[in-house]
C-alpha cells in the first residue's frame, strides 16, 4: 500500500508484488475507508477482477485507479452523482478512459462529485458529501472531491477528474495531492458528460509529479470523435522536464491581484515561501498586474451556465434521464418539468435558469456575447504575459478546506472560492496544483496547493517547476 504509480510498476516488474494482490488490498482498504469518507460512490469489483487477469503485458500493469463518476465506462453505471442518471448504464466508454484501459490502468470504482460537476465542495452530490481526509467535518473541495480524497487517503494509486473551472486543482489543493489539468484539447472530451464544452478538460490526481506526467501521457491524444482534440505528442518534453534540478533561465510571473483581499493569511504565507524557493532555484520572479482578471468570475458565470443549460437539455426523461411511472402530468410540458424538477438538485436548477436567461432573445447580446468578448480580452492578456514569462505561480484557492455546510446556502461565496482557477479555463491553459504546505486550523492540519500555470501546450514548464520543487 501507499504506492505511487511509478513504484507500483517497478514492484510488479521486479516480481516483488502481484497485481491481483495489490488490487485486492486496495479494494479492501477502500471499501473500509469509504464508510467514513464517502470518496467512492460505486465499486466495480467484478470489472476490476476480470481486468487484472490480462494486465501483465500492459504498461501500467493494472495499477488501481479511481474514476470520477462523469467518465462513461461501457456496461457500467455512470451517474454524474445525479438522481437524473442514477441507473444509467453507458453503452460505450469515454476515449480517455479507453486509452488508460489500453495502457493497463485498472478502475476500481467511481468517485464522488458535485452533481454534473457543478460545485466546489462535493456537497451537491446526490450521494452526500465526501469528507476531507485532513479535516473531520471538512469538504474535500470540488467538484472532483471524491477523486482527490481517494488518492489522499491511499484508496487508489491515482484518479481521474475533470476541470471546467478548477474542479481538479481546487480539490487537489485541499486534499494535499498533485492535481493536473492539461491544455484544452490534449485529452479527448468524447464520452465525458459535458458540463461546459468550451471549458471542460479531463486530468489527473496523483501522489507525485512524475505520476501525473505518466498518466496524462497515456490518456491524451487525437481522437476523431472530438474535433477539438489535438494531434500533438508531448511525451518527450514531459520526460525532459522531470529531469530538471534547477530553474535557471526561467522567468516567472506572480499576479498582484491574487494577493489582495479575500486571501487567507496562512495560504498567503505558504505561497510567498514557495515563491522564495523558486527564486532560490534560479528562476527570475516578477510581480505584474492583470486587472482584467477582476471580470473572470462574471464571465465564467455567464458562459458556463449558457453551455451547461444547453448540455443538460437532453435530460428530459425521454431521450435521457430519470423516469417515474407515478408522475402526474397533463401535457408534454408538465412531463418535462416534473422529470427535471425531480431529477436535478438546486444548483443544477439555478444554473439552468441563468444559462437559459443569458441565451434568450434580447439578452444574448447583452450578456452572452459580451462575456465572450471579455473572454477574448482575458486570453489576449495571457498571451502578452506568456510572451515574456514561462509560467505564472500563485494560490489555487483563497482558503484551505472549509467546514461542511459553511457555504452551501450562499452561492456567491461558493463561486468566489474559484476566483484563481476559473481564468485558466477561460483561456484553455494547462495548470497544476502542487502540494505546498499545511495550515493549522482548529487543531487540524489543512493542505494548501501552489498553482502553476503555463501557456497553451507548454505543459513542460509546469512539470519542470513542479518537479524541481517536489525534489
Ligand atoms: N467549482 C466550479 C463550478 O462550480 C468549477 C466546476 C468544475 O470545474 N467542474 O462551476
Amino acid at each position: 500500500m501507499n504506492l505511487t504509480l511509478e513504484s507500483y510498476i517497478n514492484h510488479i516488474n521486479s516480481g516483488e508484488l502481484k497485481a491481483v494482490d495489490v488490487l485486492n488490498n486496495y479494494l479492501n482498504k477502500s471499501k473500509d475507508l469509504n464508510k467514513e469518507n464517502n470518496a467512492f460512490v460505486r465499486f466495480h469489483e467484478e470489472y476490476a477482477n476480470e481486468f487484472i487477469k490480462n494486465s501483465d503485458s500492459t504498461i501500467l500493469k493494472g495499477a488501481p485507479i479511481g474514476v470520477k463518476d462523469i467518465f462513461l465506462t461501457k456496461g457500467l453505471v455512470t451517474s454524474c452523482c445525479s438522481k437524473m442518471l442514477q441507473n444509467y448504464i453507458s453503452p460505450y466508454s469515454s476515449t480517455c478512459f479507453l486509452n488508460l484501459e489500453k495502457a493497463g490502468a485498472c478502475m476500481i470504482g467511481k468517485t464522488n462529485m458535485d452533481e454534473f460537476a457543478m460545485g466546489s465542495s462535493t456537497e451537491n452530490s446526490f450521494f452526500g458529501p465526501t469528507i476531507n481526509p485532513y479535516g473531520k467535518n471538512r469538504i474535500p473541495g470540488g467538484s472532483s472531491g471524491g477523486s482527490a480524497a481517494a488518492v489522499a487517503s491511499d484508496m487508489c494509486i491515482a484518479s481521474l477528474g475533470t476541470d471546467t473551472g478548477g474542479s481538479i486543482r481546487q480539490p487537489a489543493s485541499m486534499c494535499g495531492v498533485v492535481g493536473f489539468k492539461p491544455t484544452y484539447g490534449r485529452v479527448s472530451r468524447y464520452g465525458i458528460q459535458a458540463m461546459a464544452s468550451s471549458l471542460d478538460q479531463a486530468g489527473v490526481f496523483t501522489k507525485t509529479v512524475k505520476d501525473a506526467a505518466i498518466l496524462t501521457k497515456y490518456m491524451s491524444g487525437k481522437d476523431k470523435k472530438d474535433a477539438t482534440s489535438l494531434d500533438l505528442d508531448f511525451s518527450d518534453s514531459l520526460d525532459l522536464a522531470l529531469q530538471k534540478d534547477n530553474l535557471k533561465g526561467y522567468k516567472i510571473a506572480v499576479i498582484n491581484q491574487f494577493f489582495s483581499e479575500g486571501l487567507d493569511q496562512g495560504v498567503k504565507k505558504i505561497i510567498l515561501d514557495k515563491i522564495e524557493e523558486i527564486k532560490d532555484k534560479g528562476a527570475e520572479v516578477e510581480y505584474i498586474d492583470f486587472s482584467i482578471l477582476d471580470y473572470a468570475l462574471s464571465v465564467y458565470y455567464i458562459i458556463m451556465p449558457a453551455e451547461l443549460s444547453t448540455n443538460l437539455s437532453r435530460f428530459d426523461g425521454i431521450r435521457f434521464g430519470h423516469q417515474d411511472e407515478t408522475f402526474k402530468y397533463d401535457d408534454i410540458y408538465s412531463y418535462y418539468s416534473s422529470i427535471r424538477n425531480e431529477g436535478f438538485q438546486d444548483e443544477a436548477k439555478r444554473r439552468i435558469m441563468i444559462g437559459t436567461y443569458v441565451l434568450s432573445a434580447g439578452y444574448y447580446d447583452a450578456y452572452y456575447l459580451r462575456a465572450q468578448k471579455v473572454r477574448k480580452l482575458i486570453k489576449e492578456e495571457y498571451d502578452k504575459i506568456f510572451s515574456k514569462y514561462d509560467a505564472i505561480v500563485g494560490p489555487v484557492s483563497p482558503t484551505p478546506a472549509w467546514k461542511i455546510g459553511e457555504k452551501i446556502n450562499d452561492p456567491i461565496k461558493m463561486y468566489l472560492s474559484d476566483i484563481y482557477t476559473i481564468p485558466v479555463n477561460l483561456a484553455g491553459l494547462p495548470a497544476m496544483s502542487l502540494p505546498a504546505g499545511n495550515i493549522e486550523k482548529d487543531g487540524e492540519s489543512l493542505p494548501v496547493g501552489l498553482h502553476i500555470i503555463a501557456n497553451q501546450l507548454k505543459e513542460e514548464n509546469i512539470f519542470s517547476i513542479a518537479s524541481v520543487l517536489e525534489k
